[in-house]
C-alpha cells in the first residue's frame, strides 16, 4: 500500500493549498444536507454529480466505506467575481479538476482503487446529458462533496484547514479515497 510520504513526494509539486489525510470513519455523512442541497443549491436535479442523481446517502457513506484512506486537499482561487470576471471561477474550477485527475491517476498508478469526490458539480461538458442520456465520461465524473452528506466547512475546521478565505479568495476541495486494488482487480487489468 502506498505510503502517505511517497503521496506527499507527490503531490508537493502541484499548487496545493493545505490537505489532510483521513480515514473513512473520519467523516460525517448527514441526511440533512440533502435538503439543504434540494432548498438552496440550483444544481440540484441538474447533473449527474448531484443529488437525487447519486445515490442515497446511506448507499454514499457505504460506498466512501469501502475504502481504506482519504486525501483531503484544497486549491485556493483568487477571483472576485464581479460580471466581467465571473468565467475566472470556472477556468479556476477546471484547473482543480485537472489536479485532481493527476493525483487520482497516480494513485492508480501506484496499485489503489479511488473514488473521488470534488467541490460543485461536474462542468465536464459544456451541458450535462441529465437526465435525459446516460454520463459521457462517468470513470472521470467526479460527485459533488455535498451530494454525500459531507459539511466540507466543518470538516476542513477539523482538519485544521481554512475553509473561508474572506472576499477576494476562495477554496476548491477534492476528497480521494483510496484502498489497495484486490489480486483480482490487478489481474484483470493485465
Ligand atoms: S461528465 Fe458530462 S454528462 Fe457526466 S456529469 Fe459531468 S457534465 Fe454531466
Amino acid at each position: 500500500m502506498i505510503t502517505n510520504e511517497e503521496i506527499e513526494k507527490y503531490i508537493v509539486r502541484f499548487p496545493i493549498y493545505q490537505y489532510a489525510f483521513l480515514k473513512p470513519s473520519d467523516v460525517e455523512h448527514s441526511e440533512a444536507v440533502r435538503a439543504i442541497c434540494k432548498r438552496d443549491c440550483k444544481k440540484y436535479d441538474t447533473n449527474w454529480a448531484c443529488p437525487p442523481a447519486v445515490a442515497r446517502i446511506s448507499k454514499c457513506r457505504a460506498r466512501c466505506a469501502g475504502y481504506s484512506d482519504v486525501l483531503l486537499f484544497s486549491t485556493v482561487a483568487s477571483t472576485e467575481l464581479d460580471e466581467k470576471e465571473k468565467n475566472k471561477r470556472a477556468d479556476s474550477k477546471q484547473v482543480h479538476e485537472e489536479l485532481t485527475q493527476y493525483i487520482e491517476d497516480y494513485l492508480i498508478n501506484s496499485g489503489c482503487r479511488v473514488y473521488t469526490l470534488t467541490s460543485d458539480a461536474c462542468s465536464l461538458c459544456p451541458r450535462c446529458t441529465f437526465p435525459h442520456e446516460y454520463c459521457r465520461y462517468p470513470e472521470r465524473m467526479h460527485p459533488c462533496i455535498e451530494s454525500h452528506g459531507i459539511v466540507i466547512t466543518d470538516l476542513a475546521e477539523r482538519c485544521s484547514m481554512d475553509y473561508n478565505m474572506g472576499r477576494r479568495l476562495y477554496l476548491w476541495f477534492t476528497m480521494i479515497y483510496y484502498r489497495p486494488a484486490t489480486e483480482e482487480e490487478l489481474k484483470s487489468d493485465e
